[in-house]
């Protein structure tokens, strides 16, 4: 009897667990340190599991950035179709929504993670919750605090599936990675990607507008450029549009100490169109009202601009046109890595060999979060996750010499 250790309960580790069962003379025994598996991907399904998208394959891969050239390869095995079908053999249904993203029936991870569940243990999975992997003894095996003691362990191929740092209350606290660079495994520190980040507001804007959304608006960093919605908060600014541009604002405040979001507040109208709209009279108006009539400009929009804009361009119609259509918004640090939907960084790809085997350790695979790539949210991480997944599970079964 052959025995497969695969710690880390999540997306990755449980379809990782799908390659290698059933097969005869072959254990596999998922270990995780939380009393139950996929706590991160129920809450990933709370606010409506967005699991892929259905944009073309070239645009999808483009998303890794310089990552893409390895993730590629392994959605060109287990790509966002291969993943609606393989849900699908699950008994639930997916659908396209708004600009192409893919949900789940009901938008919910619970019934998807139930019917995997079940699959697995009739397919012989074994399921040791409470298990905290420590590292190796001194002797290789595994080490694993329970609630019975440490407990020590040997397999014969050891897939590791241990996530990224964020959201350390769902399970994955980035313990692991001491343990993998302590032998020598290159290692890319953890850092927050798809994040909020810090505005130094007032006093007085923080507490009048913390949980507003800022929409519709147009954001820029980096030369990357997207329209959508984001919310202020009491410390600065979250949501869907500051995470997609997280990754170019967090390197520039890394690299140069200060990084601006550059925001045009009014992405319908052209710059002359605003411009000849606020150099019309403005009579009795208050500057409020002004904006509000003549731009299109209120609420925190309008606080956006008396926070941050001197007088002088504030009674000046062709500045404050400029200024609205490219306002620079500075952003003073990203929130910490334990609030970030994502973690970038983990172990590098030149760690690696195409089975997602570490090359200095033998038998030992990676895979999900907790390898150096990121990408935005959209369904993304967990499409990446699940094709990490397969192609870790599948190298253990060849490197135990029963490929599928
Ligand atoms: C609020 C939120 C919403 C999200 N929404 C989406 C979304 O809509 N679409 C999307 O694509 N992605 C989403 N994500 C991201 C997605 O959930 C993750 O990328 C994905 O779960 C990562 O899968 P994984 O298997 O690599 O790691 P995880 O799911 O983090 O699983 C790692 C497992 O390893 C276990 N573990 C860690 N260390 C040890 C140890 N030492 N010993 C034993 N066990 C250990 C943990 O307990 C955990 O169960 C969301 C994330 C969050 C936080």
């Amino acid at each position: 009897m052959q025995r497969v250790a695969i710690v880390g309960g999540g997306p990755a580790g449980l379809m990782a667990a799908e390659q290698l069962a059933p097969v005869d003379g072959l254990e596999v025994a998922i270990f995780d340190a939380m009393p139950s598996v996929g706590r991160k991907f129920l809450m990933a399904g709370k606010g409506g599991m967005n699991i892929t998208h259905a944009e073309p394959l070239a645009d999808f891969v483009g998303r890794y950035g310089v990552r893409q050239g390895e993730i590629r390869t392994l959605l060109e095995e287990f790509g966002p179709q291969q993943l609606r079908e393989w849900i699908s053999g699950l008994g639930i249904a997916t659908f396209v929504g708004s600009s192409g993203r893919v949900f789940p029936a009901e938008m919910k991870a619970a019934p998807l993670l139930r019917a995997w569940l079940h699959r697995l243990r009739g397919q012989g999975v074994q399921f040791h919750v409470r298990h905290r992997w420590l590292g190796w003894s001194a002797a290789g095996d595994l080490r694993f605090a329970t609630p019975d003691g440490e407990k020590v362990l040997a397999c014969d191929a050891l897939i590791l599936a241990l996530g990224g740092g964020s959201w350390v209350r769902l399970g994955s606290d980035g313990a692991w990675l001491p343990l993998l660079s302590g032998r020598g495994i290159p290692v890319a520190p953890l850092k927050p990607a798809n994040c909020g980040f810090d505005v130094a507001w007032s006093a007085y804007f923080s507490e009048r507008y913390a949980g507003q959304p800022v929409k519709p608006v147009t954001a820029a960093a980096a030369g990357q450029r997207q329209q959508g919605e984001f919310n202020i908060t009491a410390g600065g600014i979250e949501g869907g549009l500051v995470y997609a541009l997280a990754a170019p604002l967090r390197d520039m405040l890394a690299r140069d100490g200060s990084a601006m979001l550059h925001l045009d507040l009014a992405p319908g109208r052209s710059l002359a169109r605003l411009a000849g709209d606020l150099a019309r009279p403005r009579g009795h108006d208050s500057l409020a009202n002004h904006l509000r009539r003549r731009a299109g400009i209120e609420g925190v929009k309008a606080g956006l601009l008396r926070e941050f804009l001197p007088p002088g361009i504030l009674a000046d119609p062709q500045r404050l046109a400029a200024t609205i259509k490219n306002f620079p918004l500075p952003v003073t640090a990203p929130r910490p890595l334990d609030e970030a939907i994502s973690t970038a960084g983990g172990v590098t790809f030149e760690a690696l060999d195409e089975n997602l085997m570490l090359r200095d350790l033998p038998g030992v695979f990676c895979t999900g979060e907790m390898l150096d790539w990121e990408a935005p949210t959209g369904g993304y991480l967990l499409t990446a996750c699940f094709a990490t997944g397969r192609a870790a599970g599948r190298g253990a079964r060849a490197w135990l010499g029963r490929p599928a």
